[in-house]
């Protein structure tokens, strides 16, 4: 490819603001124009050449979906373009139901579709107390899938490869549950790809921790961030966080106020259905912590 030709591929790795971007398999190192850092892996770029194996971004395409991560009360950008989130969790180590409802805010105020995987079923003595935890999701309408990548990984891909095909994914887990195993199951050079990947990154040092996006066999994408901590949920609103709690939706229309914030306010319908037990203790709760963190980062 001669200098300057214009390129359009997806960003499949980044590091800070080390880029990489995949054009039909050909792997570029990015810069952005000036001091921007406004891309994610995910992204569809339009690039410029600038050397056998570089290229600047020019362009980001709109994007589909976005999401966010936390930064000290600030949202930087996660990924983009994902269809669905899946949220690992398993029957141990216990996983936090605040960790899995942070995430199902971030999809829902994104408008991605997301799932639950439950993964080690092979504790036994542990699968009930997990199942009925998940049952808490399933009941918001939230897929959960019951798998063991380790005791029945055939089943696993039987069950989560028809999920992904043609859809962009991407998994977050806190550490243990399983998703680096999921993945190597459903990415089997997996480990190949991210030494290349690192080596092509170019960060000055080979590290393995970058957000990267990993392309299925059969269609399809799935994007891993190791050590990713939390969603940015900062720059949600009032009104979306609301919409994002989605067990809320039947009442949001009963409250006496218009501009009902549903914490303490008299003749609340949603607090009304609290007491009621038709929404779960812990979802209010965390509701009411973001409605205060947003507004911390008001001041
Ligand atoms: P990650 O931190 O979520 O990426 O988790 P890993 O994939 O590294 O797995 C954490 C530990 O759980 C490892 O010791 C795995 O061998 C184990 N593990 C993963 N899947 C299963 C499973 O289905 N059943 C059991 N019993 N252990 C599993
Ligand atoms: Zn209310």
């Amino acid at each position: 490819m001669s200098k300057d030709t214009k390129l359009t591929g997806t960003i499949i790795a980044a590091h800070g603001r080390h880029y990489l971007a995949d054009v039909n398999g050909e792997k570029f190192q990015c810069v952005t124009r000036g001091k921007k850092t406004n891309v994610a892996v995910g992204d569809v770029v339009h690039l410029k050449q600038t050397s056998n194996d570089q290229a600047v971004i020019e362009e980001i395409a709109e994007r589909q979906t976005l999401l966010y991560r936390s930064d000290q009360y600030k949202s930087k950008l996660l990924a983009a373009n994902i269809s669905r989130l899946f949220i690992v969790v398993a029957t141990e180590p216990g996983f936090a139901d605040d960790l899995v409802s942070r995430s199902l805010v971030a999809a829902e105020a994104a408008g991605i579709e997301a799932h639950i995987i439950l993964n080690k079923t092979d504790v036994a003595e542990l699968l009930p107390r997990a199942r009925e935890r998940a049952a808490v999701y399933a009941a918001l309408g939230y897929p959960v899938h019951e798998v063991s990548a380790k005791a029945d990984p055939e089943h696993a891909l039987g069950v989560l490869q028809p999920l992904l095909a043609g859809q962009s994914s991407i998994f977050i887990g806190q550490s243990g549950m399983g998703k680096s195993s999921l993945i190597n199951l459903l990415v089997p050079d997996a480990d190949i790809a991210v030494r290349e990947i690192s080596a092509a990154l170019d960060t000055g040092k080979h590290t393995t921790t970058f957000t990267r996006l990993y392309w299925l066999p059969d269609g399809g994408s799935i994007i891993d961030s190791p050590g990713f901590q939390e969603f940015g949920l900062y720059h949600l609103s009032e009104g979306m966080l609301e919409r994002a709690f989605v067990e809320f939706k039947p009442y949001l229309g009963g409250c006496k106020y218009y501009n009902c914030r549903h914490l303490a306010e008299p003749q609340c319908a949603v607090l009304t259905a609290l007491a009621d037990g038709k929404i779960a203790k812990h979802r209010h709760e965390l509701y009411g912590q973001l409605l205060h963190e947003s507004a911390q980062t008001l001041y």
